[in-house]
Formats: structure tokens, C-alpha cells, sequence
């Protein structure tokens, strides 16, 4: 049993509040993070070892929903959102494995936060009668993910931005697809301009009060927390067979994906050593190696979801752990180029006949210099998205056509259209008050 759990800023200047009002809100008053009071503590015994994905979401997000207007929907969001497979597979020869977070309707990890969150937000009472416009800035993934999960939901509205331009010809027609209630907007600048323009949006009061807004970016409570549960579920289905903590590679932007895996450990799930590839935006691996945290502008990548210079929940993670010293000696990073992404893909499909998507293959690079160090672990490696998805990339690499899955050729079929967008605070807020309701 445990006590109603609140939460509270990363910046310590917002009134504690309960998990529906901090979903409903996405970014704190203060402009911080919302974070518990205290994460909670878990027994394994409390988990059912040949439980659905749902059934050990519902079991590890209790202590977290505790006390909460959606504590008595927790089990039906699940049973509705996490209806997803996420299989640890076996990689042949390599004392690994991928955990594949793909089999989502978009193809991409995204779809388990997205889903989680708009079955929690259609859950929660709201006074006001107008349409609860869902704000996304994304680098590619987010945005579809988002969309279908929030697409023909009653008195819901998504606008979604992204880099024109930047994200994949395949990621672009998915954004403009849906229709109905939901905006794509194609922004004249990067994933960090997009994600700049949504945060003033989200903090202009006037423009909240004009048009109700929420988030639904990596920095939502209702993304991060159903994310951990695909990494309990993995680590509790390795320890019953092998009594071992799992080792993880996480591939790594806005640390969301990431957070979620670290706060999975942190609540006493049997995790191991936790690794964190990222691509040529190298932030994190450079602070975690001892510089000082420079955030910065993006560059692209061939990995493009995950092209963050300045990563949301980077608050998040300095709460978790408050001492530079003890992150730097628990997480380590690193950074790899858009050759070596190249070469790993290609070096997987021709020596174990697998295809990975580009993020995916930093996490795998990941693995082979730890085995060129000496580690001879198992470690299981976050398989983030279908190669499909990334079919500009990886096709032209490994010479031949992927198979697309059946839920995103059916995207890819219908008519798409987006809406430019000047990469401007002032635009967005324009849009939002007089554009296409
Ligand atoms: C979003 C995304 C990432 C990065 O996840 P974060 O939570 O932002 O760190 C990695 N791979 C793919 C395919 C993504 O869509």
C-alpha cells in the first residue's frame, strides 16, 4: 500500500500537484519539469511473471497513480494503450539482444507514450467545453505517433511542427495524412526552433486562455511514465530466466526513452548497466565525459529523430541525480557519426542478415565497442523504430526494398499536406488564435 503521490517541479517553484492536472499541463507552471515527490519503491514479487505488457504497466505505474482522479482507469488505460508487443529478441552469435519497440500502428517507440497519454487526457474531466488543442514539435516520430493516437478524438485537436526538410520524404507524408483534427505544420528551421516555438506556446497564459493547450512532447508525464514499462517488463522476463540484471543501449535524443529506462532501475526493477547512444549531437556524451553542459543547436543526421542539441528532459535527469560525480559514474554516453551508422548497418545486414533502422544502429555501435573493449556481457540493445521508416537511408545501403509494415503502408497511401510555418514564437501563436480551427 501506498500514500496518494504529487508531483512537484524540477524547478521547485510550482505547487505540488496531482498526476491528472500534471498530464493535463504537460510543463510545469515554472517552466520546469514535472517530476514525483519521491519515486516510489517496487517488489518484484508484486509483478505476475507471464503478465501482458498491460498487466506489468498496471502493476509498476500503481504506486505513481496513487490517489489520482485516474487511479481506478489505471488498468483500462493500459488495456488500452499498451496493446502492443514489445518483444526482447535474441540476436544469434552475439550474446545480445534487441528489445523492439516498433510494433506500435506508427512503427516507432513513440506510439506506446503517445497512446498512454491520449488514453489518460480523453479519461480526465475537464470544465472546459472547447477543444483541447495537443501541441507536438517534433524531429519525426512524435508527430505520427501522436497524431494516430489522438486522431477522431472527440474534443481533442493536434497541431503538430516540424523541421521542413528534415525529417525522411516516408516521416513527412505520415505527419500529413491524417486530416480531420489534426495539423501538420511544416517549420522553416530545425527540430530545436519547433520545440522553442511550442514551450512559449505552452507558457503564454493569454494564449492558453484564448485556446486551451497541452503538450505532447518527451517532457509529458503521460509519455515518459508508460515508457518504463516496457523495460520492466523486458528485465522482469530476463531475470526469471537468468537471475541477472539486464544491460541496456538506449538510443538517446531528447532522453525521454532514456529517463524512462533510468527510472525503471531507480524504482527496483532488475536493471543493469544503462548506456546511452547518441548521434553526432553530442551533448550528453561530452558532459557525461566531464565537460560542462553546453547545450546547443542541432545538426543533422542520417538518425534524425534523434537530432537534439538541447535535450528536454535533461532537467529531469539532473534531479534523478543531483551529483555530477555519481551521473557520471552511473550513465555513460556516446557519440557516433553518420559513417559509422552507415557501416553498421550495412556490417549487420551482410555478416547477420538483420536490418536496423539508423537509430537503432548507434545503439548497436555502441555494442561493438564495448566488445572491442573486452566486455563480453549481454547487453540488450532499444530497437526504436522500423527500418521502413527509414527506407531513404538504409535502402540505398543495403541494396534491396524493406517490407513495409501493414499499418504504415496504409498511412502511406492516403493524400498528405502540410502548412509552412515561419520559425517564429509570433508565428505559432498567430496561427494558433486565427488559423485553421
Ligand atoms: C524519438 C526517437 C528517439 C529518441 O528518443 P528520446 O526519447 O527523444 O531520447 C530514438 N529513435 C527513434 C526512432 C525515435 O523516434
Amino acid at each position: 500500500m501506498t500514500g496518494p503521490m504529487k508531483y512537484v517541479s524540477t524547478r521547485g517553484g510550482s505547487p505540488a500537484a496531482a498526476l491528472g492536472q500534471a498530464i493535463a499541463e504537460g510543463l510545469a507552471p515554472d517552466g520546469g519539469l514535472y517530476v514525483p515527490q519521491a519515486l516510489p519503491e517496487l517488489d518484484l514479487a508484486a509483478f505476475d511473471p507471464g503478465g501482458t505488457l498491460a498487466a506489468t504497466a498496471t502493476t509498476l505505474l500503481a504506486p505513481f497513480f496513487a490517489g489520482d482522479a485516474l487511479e481506478n482507469a489505471l488498468a483500462s488505460i493500459c488495456a488500452e494503450a499498451l496493446a502492443i508487443d514489445t518483444p526482447l529478441r535474441a540476436l544469434p552469435r552475439q550474446n545480445a539482444s534487441v528489445l523492439e519497440l516498433f510494433h506500435g500502428p506508427t512503427a516507432a517507440f513513440k506510439d506506446v507514450g503517445a497512446r498512454f497519454l491520449a488514453a489518460c487526457l480523453c479519461r480526465l474531466p475537464r470544465a472546459d467545453h472547447r477543444p483541447l488543442t495537443i501541441l507536438v514539435a517534433t524531429s519525426g516520430d512524435t508527430g505520427a505517433a501522436v497524431a494516430a493516437a489522438f486522431h477522431r478524438q472527440p474534443g481533442m485537436r493536434v497541431v503538430i511542427l516540424y523541421p521542413d526538410g528534415l525529417v525522411s520524404p516516408r516521416q513527412a507524408h505520415q505527419l500529413g495524412c491524417f486530416g480531420d483534427n489534426v495539423h501538420a505544420l511544416r517549420v522553416a528551421g530545425r527540430f530545436d526552433d519547433c520545440q522553442r516555438m511550442v514551450k512559449a506556446a505552452l507558457a503564454d497564459q493569454a494564449l492558453q486562455a484564448a485556446v486551451p493547450l497541452s503538450s505532447a512532447n518527451s517532457i509529458s508525464l503521460g509519455r515518459l511514465l508508460p515508457q518504463m514499462s516496457y523495460y520492466a517488463h523486458a528485465a522482469l522476463s530476463w531475470w526469471h530466466q537468468h537471475r541477472t540484471p539486464l544491460n541496456v543501449i538506449v538510443p538517446t535524443g531528447n532522453l525521454g526513452n532514456a529517463m524512462a529506462c533510468l527510472w525503471t532501475r531507480a524504482v527496483g526493477l532488475p536493471i543493469g548497466e544503462v548506456r546511452l547512444a547518441c548521434n553526432a549531437n553530442a551533448t550528453l556524451p561530452e558532459f557525461l565525459e566531464g565537460a560542462d553542459y553546453t547545450p546547443r543547436e542541432a545538426v543533422a543526421t542520417i538518425a534524425n529523430a534523434m537530432d537534439v542539441g538541447t535535450p528536454s528532459n535533461y532537467e529531469r535527469l539532473r534531479w534523478t541525480f543531483p551529483d555530477d560525480r555519481t551521473l557520471r559514474r552511473l550513465l555513460k554516453a556516446n557519440s557516433v557519426d553518420d559513417d559509422s551508422i552507415r557501416q553498421t548497418i550495412v556490417h549487420h545486414a551482410r555478416e547477420h542478415d538483420e536490418v536496423f533502422c539508423p537509430h537503432t544502429a548507434t545503439a548497436l555501435q555502441q555494442l561493438e565497442r564495448r566488445r572491442e573493449a573486452g566486455d563480453e556481457e549481454h547487453w540488450a540493445v532499444v530497437a526504436t523504430a522500423h527500418p521502413a521508416k527509414f527506407d531513404s537511408v538504409v535502402e540505398p545501403l543495403i541494396g534491396r526494398t524493406l517490407t513495409v509494415p501493414p499499418a504504415l503502408a496504409e498511412m502511406l497511401a492516403r493524400p498528405s499536406n502540410a502548412e509552412p510555418l515561419a520559425a517564429s514564437d509570433d508565428a505559432l501563436r498567430d496561427w494558433l488564435r486565427h488559423g485553421n480551427r
